[in-house]
């Protein structure tokens, strides 16, 4: 399994950078993006056929979608603890359904009650539970992405690497293969939620599962383009997703937009110098680009002719 690795063009002469894109938005699975990657080597670890996975996020959380369709994929059975973060999604829900996960949808506050009693009782039913961290939080996540960062590394002497960063788990895993091929790459996770202090925290964490060494201040993180918080941007962000778009690269608003928007930020400033060579992990949001786009009105996105 892997996803293109592009050097856009286009985008490059404009920006005076060697502008390369990992493409995850692109892995062999529907909408899934990094969630694909971290699921597969989370599963991968627990190999019961047996087991019922149980897992928690947003209704509309990719995470959930993924492992709902994988499970299917495999013809075991998922049960998924949601909260509605951002109003009713009731697309993403229908999917779930047809999925044929089950599921209880309840508040952030009781998410952990809830996890703990539905393990009860499928244990009492005889299921082999396997409880799958919220957004694939695990050391699986991050080994998964320590090893495509080795692979892609060894391609591309990338001089600085942005990525979205949720949980942490991708930047973190992604930090520890660079440190271990090529630390002079610089690793910045552009947050989609937390706050600094909480952010690093974990995205160290998930590092050192992956084999990174060094303390907080070896994680290059930041929370100015959060908006904040998660599911919430600003018209700054939705002109960064629209530079995408309008160069064949689908970008959200909710995480990949987020990054981006950094990127050209850091390359406009010159912390980023001209002829850096500079990769964009693109880890999907397709999903959230759809959902958004459908929330837009229709005057904001009237076509201009040029
Ligand atoms: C979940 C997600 C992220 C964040 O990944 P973490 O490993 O949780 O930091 C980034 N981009 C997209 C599109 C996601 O779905």
């Amino acid at each position: 399994m892997d996803s293109p690795l592009q050097v856009h063009t286009q985008l490059s002469n404009e920006l005076g950078v060697e502008l390369i894109l990992k493409r995850d938005d692109l892995l062999p699975f529907p909408l899934a993006g990094n969630k694909y990657r971290k699921l597969v080597r989370e599963l991968a670890e627990y190999p019961d056929r047996n087991a019922l996975y149980i897992t928690n996020g947003a209704v509309s959380s990719n995470h959930c979608r993924t492992l709902a369709i994988l499970a299917a994929e495999m013809g075991q059975p998922v049960h998924l603890v949601l909260h509605e973060a951002g109003g009713p999604d009731v697309t993403a829900l229908a999917l779930l359904r047809q999925s044929g996960a089950s599921y209880d949808i309840v508040a952030p506050s009781g998410i952990r009650q809830m996890i703990e009693d539905r393990t009860a009782s499928y244990e009492a039913s005889g299921y082999n539970v396997h409880v799958v961290p919220g957004g694939c939080h695990s050391p699986a996540g991050a080994a998964a992405y320590r090893d495509a960062t080795l692979n892609v590394l060894q391609d591309v002497s990338a001089d600085v690497i942005y990525v979205a960063s949720g949980t942490g788990a991708t930047q973190g895993g992604i930090a520890a293969g660079a440190q271990a091929i090529r630390p002079s790459t610089r690793v910045v996770g552009v947050s989609v939620a937390r706050e600094c202090s909480r952010g690093r925290e974990a995205v160290l964490e998930a590092a050192a599962w992956a084999g990174f060494s060094g303390s907080l201040s070896d994680i290059e993180f930041t929370d100015k383009y959060r908006d904040g918080g998660y599911g919430q941007w600003t018209s700054a962000t939705q002109r960064a997703v629209e530079v995408g778009w309008r160069n064949g690269i689908p970008l959200d608003p909710v995480y990949t937009g987020k990054a981006f928007r950094a990127l050209l930020a850091d390359v406009a400033t010159g912390e980023v110098p001209a002829n850096s060579t500079v990769l964009f992990w693109h880890t999907g949001g397709l999903w959230n680009a759809l959902h958004a786009a459908s929330r837009t009105r229709a005057a904001d996105g009237a076509a201009k002719a040029p």
